[in-house]
């Protein structure tokens, strides 16, 4: 069940989710589409099979029902002008021979006596002549006295033949004997001309002939002749008469599309079929034509649709990048996109850099509430120690202010806290005012501030500090009254390069400030 779990940890990309359901849809509509076509297709192509069948089985039994009329004629017409007149043995023969070479009906064209005792054959090669024929098809004919077709059987020579016989009667009526014609089954005969020599054409299809009692007398396997098929369920509706088409298997076990017809004057049956196998394999040519055909417009329409997957899929990608890149720590630069043709896409976009902007400046104000004082405004101590750890890593020089408020717990005593605040406040815009933006001016603690100049003079550092005092000295603060300040001055690194002694160096000045009298500057002796 491992490759379960796999699959439930794995993430499957959009692109190819879509891409995969395109396939697949296109896939199952292909698959049912050529299932239903070769379907109709191998029914219409049986439909059309079993009409043509047994259109040419029908055609086939009217020229066979006309050929043994002929055949018949030509017996009889060979009985009838050797019985009026006896001839010499010789022209007989002769007779014999014109009549079967012009007929083209017979293999062989014999006459016997009433005993059956060949008299007369052609060809003579057959060499019969002079013998009494025994064969149950020569007596019949010999009691019967009349017309007559036997069904196939092995003759004296051998061959696997069919006999047609007329009775021959003398010019006082007496039965003379018959003339017979035979067709040899197994060689080149009659039928063949009407039914094709070959075997089978090129779809397999192929004719073949069954006597009264279902006998093969035509069939184009010559080892199958004479034997009795009847079992076949075509054959025996042909031998009730009926003609048809039928969807049969054959008594080798083959499936046959047959079409049948009757033979009515001899009770003969043809049949023509196609083996279904033949047909079967043409549905399905052109079932996997048709998927060939279609290969380019498929591939045409995934290559579209593996566009326009790819084209849905990129702002989620865009989006899923530029939000790790925010989660990275950079900022928000500004949407990855302005709008999508899409509109989740688009509205994606819009949600995700609206709370990506949000979060970004809740993240910036923590960062500059983290930074500042919140009373005053100003840079708080901790930020204040990473410029002077800056600094004095870089050896940059700078001036630092130390100040204190005088006498400030008698302002918070006289006037109360509030106003007590009003006054920090009003100091820390006064050393704003007083220094550059490139200065630091920091709440140290309670009602102690220190400023920081870079770059600045000790003169100038002065000079500003005195800036403070007298603005402070000299205007009324939020008690009504000055509030007056002291404050300490020293400088990295002329006074010292160790940040906490430049401290206690400012804090000293300030000291002194105090000590001799409050409101005023003093900067660090050395
Ligand atoms: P000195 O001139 O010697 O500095 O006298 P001082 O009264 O100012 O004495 P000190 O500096 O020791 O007084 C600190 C006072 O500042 C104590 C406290 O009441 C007041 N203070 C400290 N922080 C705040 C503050 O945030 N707000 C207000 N209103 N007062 C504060
Ligand atoms: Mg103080
Ligand atoms: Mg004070």
């Amino acid at each position: 069940m491992r490759w379960v779990r796999n699959l439930r940890t794995k993430r499957i990309r959009l692109v190819y989710l879509i891409i995969g359901l395109v396939i697949a849809s296109m896939l199952g509509t292909t698959c049912i589409q050529t299932a239903v076509g070769f379907r109709s297709d191998l029914q219409s192509l049986s439909r059309t099979t079993l009409s043509l069948n047994m259109e040419s089985a029908a055609k086939m039994s009217a020229t066979m029902d006309s050929l043994i009329t002929s055949m018949n004629a030509n017996l009889k017409t060979t009985a009838e002008s050797l019985s009026q007149q006896p001839q010499e043995p010789q022209q007989v023969l002769e007779y014999l021979d014109l009549m079967r070479a012009s007929g083209g009906y017979f293999n062989s064209m014999f006459l016997t006596d009433p005993e059956g005792v060949v008299t007369h054959i052609s060809p003579l090669s057959v060499g019969i002549m002079g013998q009494r024929l025994t064969t149950e098809a020569v007596q019949d004919s010999l009691s019967l006295r009349r017309p007559y077709i036997s069904k196939p059987y092995r003759a004296v020579t051998g061959r696997m033949i069919v006999l047609m016989t007329y009775p021959l009667f003398d010019a006082s009526g007496t039965y003379a004997g018959m003339v017979g014609g035979s067709i040899y089954l197994q060689e080149f005969n009659v039928l063949n001309s009407i039914l094709g020599i070959s075997s089978a054409n090129a779809s397999g299809s192929y004719a073949y002939v069954v006597d009264y009692a279902g006998n093969l007398i035509y069939h184009p396997a010559p080892g199958r002749l004479g034997q009795n098929v009847n079992a076949n369920k075509v054959v025996q509706q042909l031998l009730q008469g009926l003609g048809g088409s039928s969807d049969v298997i054959n008594t080798q076990g083959h499936r046959f599309l047959a079409g049948y017809s009757p033979v009515p004057k001899v009770g003969w049956g043809i049949v023509v079929q196609s083996p279904y196998e033949g047909v079967y394999e043409a549905a399905l040519q052109t079932a996997l034509r048709q998927i060939l055909y279609s290969l380019p417009f498929w591939l045409l329409f995934l290559l579209g649709a593996i566009l326009i997957a790819r084209m849905l899929t990129v702002p989620f990608t865009v989006l899923s990048e530029a939000a790790e890149h925010i989660s990275k720590g950079h900022p928000v630069s500004g949407p990855p996109f302005h709008s999508h043709w899409n509109y989740e896409a688009n509205q994606l976009n819009n949600t995700i850099m609206l709370a990506m902007q949000g979060l970004q400046d809740q993240a910036e104000e923590y960062a500059a509430q983290a930074k500042t004082d919140p009373l005053t405004g100003l840079t708080n101590r901790r930020t204040m120690d990473s410029y002077t750890g800056l600094w004095v890593k870089e050896r940059r020089p700078f001036g630092m202010m130390a100040l204190d408020i005088d006498r400030f717990k008698s302002v918070n005593d006289t006037y109360g806290h509030q106003t007590g605040d009003e006054v920090l406040k009003m100091l820390a815009s006064r050393m704003i005012a007083a220094t550059e933006p490139t200065d630091i001016c920091c709440r140290y603690g309670g009602e102690e501030f220190i400023i920081l100049l870079p770059d600045t003079s000790l003169e100038e550092v002065y000079r500003r500090a005195e800036s403070i005092r007298s603005s402070m000295a000299t205007s009324a603060s939020p008690t009504g009254k000055p509030v007056t300040v002291s404050i300490g001055i020293a400088g990295y690194p002329s006074d010292s390069t160790n940040i906490q002694e430049l401290f206690q160096f400012a804090d000293r000045a300030l000291y002194q400030a105090k000590q001799s009298g409050r409101n005023r500057v003093v900067i660090h002796a050395r």
